[in-house]
């Protein structure tokens, strides 16, 4: 569910019109609606309530501006971060450090310090130099890196094959094979508090079963290593929840996500981890574009809107589905491709959809774009950096400016010799 909704034939986000915030802020802009994020983050709460001991990290890759992480802070919301920028952002949020996790399977030394230093709740270890190299870094400051080792469940998790992460070939965590041999080397290290494991299989998954089977996995490793003589306290189950994209797609509910985690962790005894990114920011945003030229082609026209695959690129990079509505729709349709500016036949959206009437000048919005979405967004082609606006109610603020080409060349150098 979220609140952008038409009212007299205008879609609105909150109590707020689009048409205002395009007309004040210009296009393309992502607007989000605080409600939507805080309904999510209850929504998902509500449904690990029953679990007896939960910790819910936002997976801020899917959302990192400042004021959406501020909303998820107030609503109880610690972060999972994957780089040291993520990890400065959570910060700055106001998230604490305890209730960071650090994820990612290219910690650098300089990342794993900075973790150090700021006291963050938990590092996943993704292979067993790394646990090694933060454990010395720890040791030498008289400290234990509160940790758990990330196992690579080695399940399809049945979606797209770019955000797939828990086959056995994918880059992250160690072999579930491998774990407990891991595990026992790196416990006995003096720098770490190895304290569990962490997986995550994918993301977008429309189905629990690919979750549940990996989840089961990891039960099993969890007794096999408490057989082992090893401490349990904390497993962290990952993100992955997936949102409906398209008019009509269905995804499992959160509540029956909640009662598979509560029926398959029973016995386990332990603080459960979840990291949600697109679940809980998904929905909440949609981007704001403007017709520009509707151009006859080959086939179907071309309705040329002026944002492209460097404001989103998901459908550009995951061939990625985004509803295409009008902001104020007549009610009549037609078949057509939409793309954007940029100079790269991947910069398009659709092909041959049926979709709202809309002329040059029309407002039009792509759905489902608060995860994933700005937060990938470049200059590609010099375009700005796409801005951001929050709404809650019927107030708005911009939350990230439109980073125009003067000051992205302001850091650029050229030297003496290149002139
Ligand atoms: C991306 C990621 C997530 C969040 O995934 P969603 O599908 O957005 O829920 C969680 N944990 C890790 C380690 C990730 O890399």
């Amino acid at each position: 569910m979220d609140h952008f909704n038409y009212r007299n034939g205008v879609l609105h986000a909150e109590d707020v019109a689009i048409p205002a915030i395009a007309a004040d802020v210009g296009t393309p802009v992502y607007i989000y609606s605080t409600a939507t994020l805080e309904r999510h983050a209850q929504v998902l709460k509500a449904a690990l309530a029953d679990l007896p001991r939960v910790h819910i990290a936002f997976a801020i890759k899917a959302n990192p501006n400042l004021a959406v992480l501020g909303v998820l802070a107030r609503n109880g919301y610690g972060a999972d971060v994957v780089s040291g920028g993520e990890l400065k952002r959570a910060l700055a949020a106001g998230m604490r450090a305890e209730d960071i996790v650090f994820s990612g399977v290219g910690k650098t030394r300089a990342e794993l310090q900075l973790g150090l230093d700021e006291g963050i709740g938990q590092f996943n270890i993704e292979l067993e130099e790394e646990g090694a190299v933060l454990a010395q870094l720890a040791a030498a400051q008289g400290k234990r890196a509160p940790a758990v080792l990330r196992v690579n469940p080695d399940v399809d998790a049945g979606t797209h094959a770019k955000i797939s992460t828990g086959k056995a070939e994918n880059k992250f965590g160690v072999a579930i094979d491998a774990a407990p041999g891991i595990f026992d080397r790196l416990a006995k290290l003096p720098g770490l508090t190895l304290r569990g494991v962490a997986i995550h299989t994918g993301s977008q998954l429309t189905t629990l079963d690919p979750l549940e089977a990996a989840y089961r996995r990891v039960g099993e490793l969890v007794a096999q290593l408490r057989a082992a003589g090893h401490a349990i306290t904390h497993v962290d189950l990952g993100g992955g929840l997936g949102v409906p994209y398209r008019p009509g797609e269905t995804v499992s509910a959160p509540e029956a996500f909640g009662a598979m985690v509560k029926r398959v962790t029973q016995d386990w005894d332990v603080t459960l981890m979840f990291e949600p990114g697109r679940f809980i920011c998904g929905n909440a945003g949609v981007l704001v574009t403007e017709v520009i030229w509707v151009k006859p082609a080959v086939g179907h026209p071309y309705v040329i809107v002026d944002a492209a695959m460097n404001d989103l690129a998901r459908p550009a990079l995951y061939d990625a589905y985004h509803d295409f509505e009008a902001v104020e729709p007549t009610g009549e349709k037609f078949v057509a491709n939409i793309a954007g500016p940029v100079c790269e036949t991947g910069d398009t959206f659709a092909m041959g959809r049926e979709i709202d009437w809309v002329e040059s000048g029309d407002l039009a919005v792509f759905r489902t774009a608060g995860a994933y979405g700005a937060t990938m967004a470049s200059t590609y082609n010099s375009r700005p950096l796409v801005p951001e606006v929050l709404v809650s109610g019927d107030r708005y603020a911009v939350v990230a400016d439109r980073i125009q080409a003067e000051t992205i060349m302001g850091a650029e150098r050229v030297p003496e010799w290149a002139r």
